[in-house]
């Protein structure tokens, strides 16, 4: 059967290359970084590497990368470590991904306050807003650089710089598809899978002098921010990911849009389909359109089983029925966003793929809207 992935925001293939160091790695690199001997002093010398190698294209102190399990840890280890002497207040924004929503209603319940700021139909936050909300004891600023549902791109750039208290982004979504810059930014958050590297591996930058406090103690690895045996095989590859994915940047961000643009000219030729998010200023790989009078659900299924794999909602809460709270903060109602998929490519995207998709998804949303039609006049 013919298939399609585009489904590459929930998570990319992994890359031959980066494969090849992972696997080379596991096989040859098999001491403990913590150890003096040789194959310790080796294990040692990769994970230097890799984490130099990710210093320097983020243009960063190498003792300013630590590695996690993954974004979702990061933002635990930025919020979580947050010192209570600063004040409790948290500025972020409607949009944010569940590892800071989620958190930021945890820290609720422990006495701190949360401002949790609008954003407009396209899912962007005003920088004026954000700048008049922080407050004396406000302790954090954090902003997704770019949005993993709509693909929306936050104005980082207008706000890095000036707001006067610890600036964190979550951009797991946007390193090696729109440029990233640390200038004025305290914390930023990234993860391997989204760039074709591998699962259960992410990095948190850290500003020298800005404090974080351990979620995992034990060992005093990473600069005794994460304890624990460091996963070299896995720092390897993600570092080869990253590189590849950050130097291939202006590349990749063509194939993307080019494969991005040919689906929205497919959705737009169909009846009551509206596309949302910031099109001409946001991620080039992520599409976003309602399907008026279809399910979302019902429509992921029915492509899946014609080989086109995409995904209603974020992946981390596809599972359940809920509306995307991300749309609902857009402004869309309930209705409108059960009937939204998102559409990610990848640069490895391949153009058959695409013509697969775009013979699949006319005829199903037509199939799937006649079945609703039916449903509701019964
Ligand atoms: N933040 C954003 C914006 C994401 O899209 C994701 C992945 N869905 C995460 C955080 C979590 O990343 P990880 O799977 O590496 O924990």
């Amino acid at each position: 059967m013919k298939t399609a992935y585009l489904d590459n925001s929930a998570t990319t293939r992994l890359d031959p290359r980066v494969q090849e160091v992972i696997l080379k790695t596991f096989s040859d690199v098999y001491g403990n970084p913590s150890s003096l001997h040789g194959p310790g002093r080796a294990a040692r010398r990769t994970v230097d590497n890799a984490r130099e190698r990710i210093a320097g294209l983020l243009g960063v102190d190498e003792k300013e990368i630590l590695f996690t399990s993954g974004a979702t840890e990061a933002n635990n280890l930025v919020f979580q470590g947050l010192p209570e002497n600063r004040g409790k207040h948290i500025v972020t924004t409607r949009v944010e991904h569940p590892s800071v929503s989620e958190v930021c209603s945890s820290l609720e319940k422990h006495g701190w306050e949360i401002t949790r700021l609008p954003v407009n139909r396209e899912g962007r936050v005003q920088p004026a807003d954000l700048l008049s909300a922080v407050r004396s004891d406000t302790a954090l600023v954090s902003v997704m650089w770019a949005n993993n549902e709509v693909g929306t791109i936050q104005p980082l750039d207008e706000i890095a710089g000036k707001v006067q208290v610890p600036l964190h982004s979550d951009a797991a979504q946007a390193l090696g598809k729109t440029p990233v810059s640390l200038e004025g930014m305290d914390f930023l958050t990234f993860s391997g899978h989204k760039l074709h590297g591998p699962k259960g591996i992410g990095g948190l930058f850290h500003r020298k002098g800005t404090h974080l406090k351990p979620l995992l103690l034990g060992g005093g690895q990473e600069f005794e921010k994460r304890g624990g045996t460091e996963n070299v095989a896995l720092i390897a590859g993600f570092a080869e990911a990253m590189d590849l994915s950050v130097r291939n940047q202006s590349e990749n961000r063509r194939k993307m849009a080019d494969a991005r643009d040919k689906l929205a000219g497919c959705l737009r030729g169909l009846p009551d389909v509206s596309i949302l998010g910031a099109e001409s200023n946001g991620l080039p790989n992520i599409l976003n359109a309602c399907f008026d009078g279809a399910d979302a659900e019902a429509l992921v299924l029915a492509l899946d089983a014609e080989g086109v794999h995409v995904s209603s909602g974020s992946a981390c809460s596809s599972l359940s029925t809920e509306p995307s709270p991300v749309l609902l903060a857009m402004g869309f109602s309930i209705e409108e966003a059960k009937t939204s998929l998102r559409f990610s490519v990848a640069a490895d995207t391949a153009a058959e793929e695409i013509e697969h998709a775009m013979e699949v998804i006319p005829r199903i949303v037509k199939r799937l809207r006649g079945y609703s039609e039916k449903k509701r006049n019964e």
